[in-house]
Formats: C-alpha cells, structure tokens, sequence
C-alpha cells in the first residue's frame, strides 16, 4: 500500500460548512485529492488536555463547540464511525516512543474535526479518532507526536492536522466585502510558506522566535500546533505543498499543507 500523506487543514470559523467561499470549496475536493483512507486520525485544536490523549470512543457524537452561531449549525452531525483499533495503536506507537499517552473512552468529534471531515468525506464512513492538542507544550512535543505515528500512514491511515495557520481572532475584520490582508499577517504567512516550503524544520519549531508577528498572529498557539503533529509525521526530506491558500476577514489564513 502506498503511504497516504499527512495533512493540515486550516478549519476557519464554524460558518464555513455553511458558506460558498474558496476554503470550503478546497476542502469540499480534498477527498478526491487522496486515494481513500482506512481511517483518520485527526489532531483538532479544539480538543486540549495537559497530557496527551487520545479518543477510543466506537460512536462519537457530534460536539457542537461554539456559541452564538445560527440553528442551522446546531443541526449539523457527521456520523462517522470511531475507530478504537486504530487508536489502541497509535496509543501503544506514542508510548513506545516514550509519550505516555492516556486512552479516553467519551470524547466525540468537535468542529475541528467534524467541520473540514464532514466537506471532504461527506458520506462518514471513514472512522474517525481523535488525538488532542497540548497547549501548554510546545512544537516540538507535537512534532514527536506526528513522527512516532507516521509508521500508520503506510497502514491506510490519514494523519491531519486540523487548526488555522493564523488565529488571532480580535484582529480580524468582519462584515461584508473584500478585506485587505493586514500586513502582520501577511509576513507571518509569507515567513512560514517559505519556511515550510524549504524544509527549514528547525525554523519552523522555533517560529515563535523566529517568525514575524507570530504573537500576534497566534496570541496562543493551539491552532498551529496541529501544523507541527502533520510535519512531524512527514517523511523527513519531503517537501511541504501547498494545497490551498487564502485570506478571509483580513487576517484569518486558511492555508493547507500537504506532507508526503
Ligand atoms: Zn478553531
């Protein structure tokens, strides 16, 4: 079997499964992009713990995680079935690499997860597993996450890594229209596509360093963090392609990655 890709997606705002903008389109085309997977396992920003953790729920519900937002949404569900196999797997890869790794029995699939699945594999029936984020951790744990489970990408397993490539939501411009791209986003994005596209990994593990504007393109960097879980499981040497690029509210990148 040839090895599946690992990915990341940029996930926007939980309106995108209901809007005709260019990053839904993306991601409504990304499962004609792969040969199909055997299953998913999806690194979402919004699931965090202080240690990592993994789902081993056979029937996860769908989590409806934000406020505020029309009915319509609250009436979204993406049945997929769980996939504790896999997870069980993966579990015992993260111990053995030394990540002690805690199996948790009752978590469903949040937005990060469901939104960019339900738009790329619309009839569910891919399982799912979800793997959370660490927030308190840094690039580099996330990396070692993404390296010791890339061995299941040549199992038909599809790792991808669900956040936004920049997330400062008080810096964004809504409402209607056609929004120029802020400048300090615009740096920050242009930094990392180069970085990303030149294989410079140890740049990219010190972005917050190293990167323009990164603190105020990610006040907190649980949204990148899921870059780091894809890259890590990337073959090293690989290059990084980009699938999709794009701007909304003036500074919200929905960039994503292809790592193969
Ligand atoms: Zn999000």
């Amino acid at each position: 079997m040839t090895a599946l890709p690992s990915l990341f997606v940029s996930h926007g705002s939980p309106m995108l499964i209901l809007e005709d903008v260019p990053a839904r389109r993306f991601l409504s085309d990304l499962g004609n992009l792969l040969p199909k997977p055997r299953a998913v396992l999806v690194m979402s920003a919004h699931w965090n713990t202080r240690a990592p953790a993994i789902s081993l729920n056979p029937k996860p519900e769908t989590i409806h995680d934000f406020h505020g937002f029309p009915p319509e949404l609250y009436r979204q569900q993406y049945p997929a079935p769980g996939a504790p196999d896999l997870a069980q797997r993966a579990a015992a890869l993260l111990d053995a690499a030394g990540i002690a790794t805690a199996r948790v029995g009752d978590w469903g699939l949040d937005h990060g997860a469901w939104a960019p699945l339900k738009l790329a594999y619309p009839a569910a029936d891919i399982p799912v597993a979800q793997i959370a984020v660490q927030p308190k951790a840094d690039p580099r744990h996330h990396f070692a996450i993404g390296a010791a489970l890339r061995p299941l990408r040549k199992e038909g397993v599809l790792l991808m890594g669900s956040g936004s490539f920049t997330h400062n939501l008080g810096g964004l411009t809504r409402g209607p229209g056609e929004v120029p791209v802020a400048p300090w986003a615009q740096g920050f994005i242009d930094w990392m596509v180069a970085a990303l596209e030149q294989g410079r990994t140890e740049d990219l593990l010190s972005y917050r360093t190293k990167a323009p504007f990164a603190r105020e393109n990610h006040p907190t960097d649980e949204h990148l963090l899921p870059l780091f879980y894809a890259l890590g499981a990337a073959t090293p040497g690989a290059q990084a392609e980009r699938l999709h690029q794009g701007v909304m509210h003036g500074a919200l990148a929905m960039d994503s990655f292809r790592f193969s």
